[in-house]
């Protein structure tokens, strides 16, 4: 930090009675060589830094006008703005506290890691949301990584973390999809929509119409879309299970000399048939809906409830407009299904 002259104190307590943005304390380097402007922040850091990661920066600092005054030049309204003898460039529309959130990821490796699922939700949406918007094209594939990491394509993975039922990016797990989904498809991140689309949507309409302002009506009319079709896949899957019982149980090791196959039955079924694809787990479905079976017929109709799940899972992407998980994954920013 540099040292506060009074001309420098009178100055500060001038921008703060005039509600102008405050020198950041910490984004602040008293060498650095370009001011950055914000509503709340002012940030002064160096351009070389900014230009190595961020296309969008680099391009902006190569502007013939920006680092030179306007001094002694015709004013023809281009002039760059100057801040005490550096230029001052006004980052219009961006939240100071977001732009905290990625010069401090840029500037420190202790503030950020691509590899933490404890990042604070709000830190995710602010790197996400700039990275996108001045192309810092590393930053965005760790942290698509990161979010995918949580929004796992593999069924299997995904199953396993609402087992868990952890908090994601510090926040409840019912709470973290929507404003993800709303950033991803702000920032058109193909890699997220389709889990995150399907998980806003396999949600209770009560939630989903509370959530409705936060998500654009394109991205809503998406999800409903979506949701209809994905409800229909799983309505078949539950009403189909009597009629698939004896052939599930085929040729499994039966502990009751084969007697499974004739007398097992299901109870209840249509308790199912709500809009919640994790409820359709084969070892839940038949814990809890099927009568009459050995541990091992259990087992096998368990295993091919499953086989069913995962058929449908693959189709999932195309009820929201996508080919595949994989199609989708790998067309953006290079990152790999993890
Ligand atoms: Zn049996």
């Amino acid at each position: 930090m540099d040292d506060e002259t009074e001309d420098g104190r009178d100055s500060k307590r001038r921008r703060e009675e005039k509600d102008e943005p405050q020198r950041h304390d910490i984004l602040w380097f008293s060498d650095g060589n370009v001011v950055l402007a914000t509503d709340k922040y002012l940030f002064k850091v160096y351009k070389g830094l900014l230009s190595m990661h961020s296309s969008v920066f680099r391009d902006m600092f190569e502007l013939p006008n920006v680092g030179r005054s306007s001094a002694g030049d015709i004013d023809d309204g281009s002039a760059q703005e100057m801040y005490e003898g550096v230029p001052l460039i006004t980052l219009a529309g961006d939240k100071g506290e977001d732009v905290v959130h990625l010069l401090r990821a840029l500037y420190d490796h202790r503030y950020y890691s691509c590899h933490s699922k404890d990042t604070p939700l709000e830190t995710i949406l602010a790197l996400l949301l700039l990275s996108a918007k001045y192309d810092f094209k590393d930053l965005m594939t760790n942290v698509v990584k990161q979010i995918s990491r949580q929004f796992p394509t593999s069924l299997k993975k995904m199953d396993s973390i609402i087992d868990d039922d952890e908090p994601i990016f510090c926040e409840d797990q019912n709470d973290v999809g929507w404003p993800l989904l709303q950033a991803a498809h702000k920032c058109g991140v193909d890699a997220l929509l389709p889990i995150l689309y399907f998980f806003c949507s396999n949600m209770d309409m009560d939630v989903i119409l509370e959530e409705a302002n936060s998500i654009s009506p394109e991205c809503l009319r998406t999800l409903h879309k979506g949701r209809d079709e994905s409800i229909f896949m799983f309505s078949k899957l539950i009403s189909d299970l009597p009629e698939h019982l004896k052939g599930d149980i085929g040729k499994s090791k039966c502990l009751d000399d084969r007697l499974c196959a004739n007398k097992a039955r299901y109870f209840e079924l249509s308790l199912l048939n709500t809009p919640y694809f994790f409820h359709t787990r084969g070892r839940d479905v038949v814990k809890d809906r099927l009568a009459n079976a050995c541990k091992n017929c259990c087992s096998s109709v368990a295993k091919a409830i499953e086989k069913r799940r995962e058929e449908i899972w693959a189709k999932i992407p195309s009820f929201f407009g996508y080919s595949d998980w994989e199609g989708t994954r790998a067309s953006s920013n290079g990152v790999e299904n993890s």
